[in-house]
């Protein structure tokens, strides 16, 4: 099994190609590769600009930086995240604030978000969790009323839509993190910004490269985030796959949704629209989970939590600012959530033997 779906061989033999490509042409940052990646990832989204970098986490760090989000500011989130989303406000300097989940999605909500803005909001970073699209179109719409900035953490959901768009394209910006497990993933860390603002592309192109405007000029402190060649070029290759591995991520899905049989064992809702979800994890949760857990392990299917701790509960996150109401729904989701085996390879008959396992899950008298 392996990350590169069926028609593996014919995907590696054009990446050695590309990479080929590449080395001789003795270009190896910011060239031809990641200009060509960068056009077709916007086209693919949808929005006029796109601008890769090193990671996720710089994405996000590059287009806070970019927007002029920073000391004194607090940017809304969620505490069910990779611990990159909250980490990135804390690095340009800003104050995260946490506010609590929705039950069924595990993602922000309209009301979580409103109770926790205050006179120094600056921005909401909803995270398209697990691959399914959040709450995007209400949530552009207060943070519209508010004047605030609606940023998209889209590292899980490359693909997924929402009334008809990417993701990707409701905010200010996306962040992109393209690690080699996410849907479209590199051989190794890479990530893009895609927002509809040329002037903010710009601005991004800048920071990520020192903030040098022309050769030699520094306009302002920025990083080194960029992307490199072979990490475009692999990317182009993978890109043109995108589509038919989200594909085959919903069937498995579906099929676990159909086989799924057991009184302790619940799938999280299906999105409003099919289209909503890509499912980068696939998620159920139970009152059992590390009993859940230890059952499958003892057949032989792996099984991880996302997340296990959320983000409020971490060492060094003690006294961020948390929703009036408290997290007690993300808390809960934190020791009920299992993330059974889901990507493009797997086949029929891996699943039905994951579903069969579940099922054979024992029932705890009551
Ligand atoms: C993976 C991930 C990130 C970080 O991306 P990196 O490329 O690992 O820096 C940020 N947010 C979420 C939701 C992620 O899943």
């Amino acid at each position: 099994m392996n990350a590169l779906g069926v028609d593996a061989d014919g995907l590696i033999s054009e990446e050695m190609e590309a990479v080929e490509r590449v080395i001789r042409s003795g270009w190896w940052i910011l060239g031809e590769e990641v200009n060509r990646f960068e056009a077709e990832w916007a086209g693919y989204c949808g929005v006029s600009n796109a601008v890769g970098v090193a990671s996720g986490m710089d994405a996000l760090i590059v287009g806070l930086m970019a927007l002029g989000v920073g000391p004194g500011d607090e940017v809304i989130t969620t505490p069910m995240t990779a611990f990159a989303t909250v980490l990135a406000i804390i690095r340009v300097g800003a104050s995260p604030v946490l506010a609590d989940i929705d039950k069924g999605n595990a993602m922000l909500t309209v009301e979580s978000v409103d109770r926790c803005l205050s006179a120094t909001t600056k921005a909401v970073i909803l995270v398209h969790l697990y691959g399914q699209a959040g709450p995007v179109e209400e949530l552009a719409a207060l943070c519209r009323s508010q004047g605030i900035h609606l940023i998209e953490d889209c590292a899980q959901a490359h693909g997924a839509m929402a009334s008809g768009s990417r993701l990707g394209t409701f905010g200010a910006f996306a962040a992109w993190s393209f690690y080699p497990t996410k849907n479209l993933g590199a051989i190794g860390d890479a990530g893009a910004i895609s927002t509809v603002s040329p002037d903010l592309a710009d601005r991004c192109r800048v920071l990520r490269n020192y903030g040098q405007s022309v050769r030699y000029v520094h306009t302002e402190y920025g990083l080194n985030s960029r992307l490199d060649e072979v990490h475009a070029a692999i990317l182009r290759c993978r890109l043109r796959r995108l589509d038919s591995w989200n594909e085959a991520r919903q069937r498995v899905a579906q099929r676990y949704r159909a086989g799924i049989a057991h009184p302790d064992v619940q799938m999280l809702p299906l999105p409003r629209d099919p289209e909503r979800h890509v499912y980068h994890l696939l998620v159920v949760t139970s009152s059992r989970r590390d009993e859940l857990q230890r059952h499958l392990a003892a057949a032989g299917v792996e099984s991880l939590s996302h997340y296990p701790i959320p983000v409020h509960l971490q060492p060094p996150s003690s006294s961020v600012r948390r929703d009036p109401v408290g997290l007690a729904v993300s808390e809960a989701h934190a020791r009920q959530c299992l993330s059974l085996p889901c990507h493009p390879s797997l086949t029929n008959e891996q699943v039905d033997f994951a579903v069969s396992v579940i099922n054979s899950f024992s029932i705890e008298p009551r």
